[in-house]
């Protein structure tokens, strides 16, 4: 099982160090190795996604992926920006589902910036397309209008697409889910504004008929934005466009007190997969040693379970996470008084002991 090792920038290199000595220890028969993504692919060899990267990636069974960016870069011409090494992979591997689970732990009920009755036992998925929509639309661009809205001023714009194939599929994916959990699904959209918001509902009603033990419901962005809030537990599965899934998937994040805690699975067609911590490369805290490995560690877990069919090591990773939690372990992020505070390394090392017993 071959697993590709993409650090990254900021924190992106802390955390996967705990994720890699978590993984080590499982003692299963893993051969990982490690190349430069984002900003530190930019600075060795002057691209965010070199060539060699992409290879390694697309020849792995699975990529653990860090975090990349950093304000530094933001002069940097677009393609050659850290993130774009994100879209490049999503892209270049055909990433179109992406897997965002929102789980509560019951010792970190009071992390989260929600009343406790709320959040307590929240467990919902949110699954968001990740190749079309308005981030691969063309025409993008930016131009000073003769003709526009304002003339003689600049003007700029994305194109919000998606066609029938892409919806249907995305649209599996998440009834399938479905089957294995609550057997609901929460189509989000704009059907009320957006044409391609409608194409979106009229698919999912359509591949929604061959799941008739799924029970199906639509719900416009903004509603979904505030149900999430007001009543997260009514959710079981939620698949959204794109941008709403990126807008919606940090919402539910933060219901369970730290973006520190939450892994996420991209996978295209065949199960081959990107797996990263949902958060970013953190750069106010980088190179401190507070980050929360959690995430990544949790994101190895999916990985397993998802792309190398290892669901008893896949258990064995979320049950030392459990085991840590309830032992009062917690990074800066997850803090709260009566529980010890660790480091990131302190972390890894807690999940790796919990492992052994
Ligand atoms: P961020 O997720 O990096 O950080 C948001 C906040 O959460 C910060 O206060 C940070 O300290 C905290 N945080 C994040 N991860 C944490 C962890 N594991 N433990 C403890 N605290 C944590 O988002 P941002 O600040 O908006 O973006 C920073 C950089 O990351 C930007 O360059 C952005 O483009 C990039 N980014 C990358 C990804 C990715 O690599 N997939 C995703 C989002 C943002």
């Amino acid at each position: 099982m071959k697993i590709a090792i993409l650090p990254g920038d900021g924190i992106g290199t802390e955390i996967m160090a705990e994720a890699v000595k978590v993984l080590k220890a499982l003692n299963l028969p893993l051969e990982m190795e490690t190349a430069l993504v984002g900003g530190a692919a930019y600075e060795a060899h002057g691209h965010p996604l070199p060539e060699s990267t992409l290879n390694l990636a697309k020849s792995a069974d699975a990529v653990l992926f860090g975090a990349v960016g950093d304000w530094k870069y933001d002069k940097l011409e677009r393609h050659l920006r850290p993130e774009q090494a994100i879209l490049g992979l999503r892209k270049h591997m055909g990433l179109f589902a992406n897997f965002r689970p929102a789980i509560c732990y019951e010792q970190l009920v009071g992390a989260s910036s929600l009343k406790p009755e709320l959040i307590a036992g929240l467990d919902i998925l949110i699954i968001r397309e990740l190749t079309g929509d308005i981030y691969f639309g063309t025409p993008r661009g930016r131009r000073t209008a003769t003709d526009g809205l304002f003339p003689g001023t600049e003007e700029a714009f994305d194109t919000m697409r998606y066609s029938r194939p892409e919806i249907e599929r995305i649209a599996h994916v998440a009834f399938q889910a479905a089957r294995k959990r609550n057997k609901k699904v929460t189509s989000v959209d704009k059907n009320n504004v957006l044409e391609t918001s409608q194409l979106w509902k009229d698919v999912m009603v359509e591949i929604g008929q061959q799941y008739p033990d799924v029970e199906l419901e639509h719900m416009l962005v903004d509603n979904a934005a505030m149900q999430l809030v007001k009543a997260p537990k009514k959710f079981d599965v939620l698949v959204t466009g794109n941008m709403f899934g990126d807008i919606l998937s940090d919402e539910a994040s933060m219901l369970t007190g730290s973006i520190g805690m939450l892994p996420s699975a991209s996978l295209n067609s065949k199960n081959q997969g990107l797996y990263e911590p949902s958060h970013g490369s953190a750069p106010d805290i980088a190179g401190k040693g507070i980050a929360n490995p959690l995430a990544t560690i949790l994101s190895a877990a999916m990985m397993l379970r998802f792309s190398l069919n290892q669901e008893a090591a896949a258990q064995r990773i979320e049950a030392a996470v459990q085991t840590v939690l309830q032992q009062g372990l917690r990074t800066a992020d997850i803090y709260s008084e009566g529980t010890t505070k660790v480091s990131t390394s302190q972390m890894g090392d807690a999940v790796v002991k919990a492992l052994a017993a």
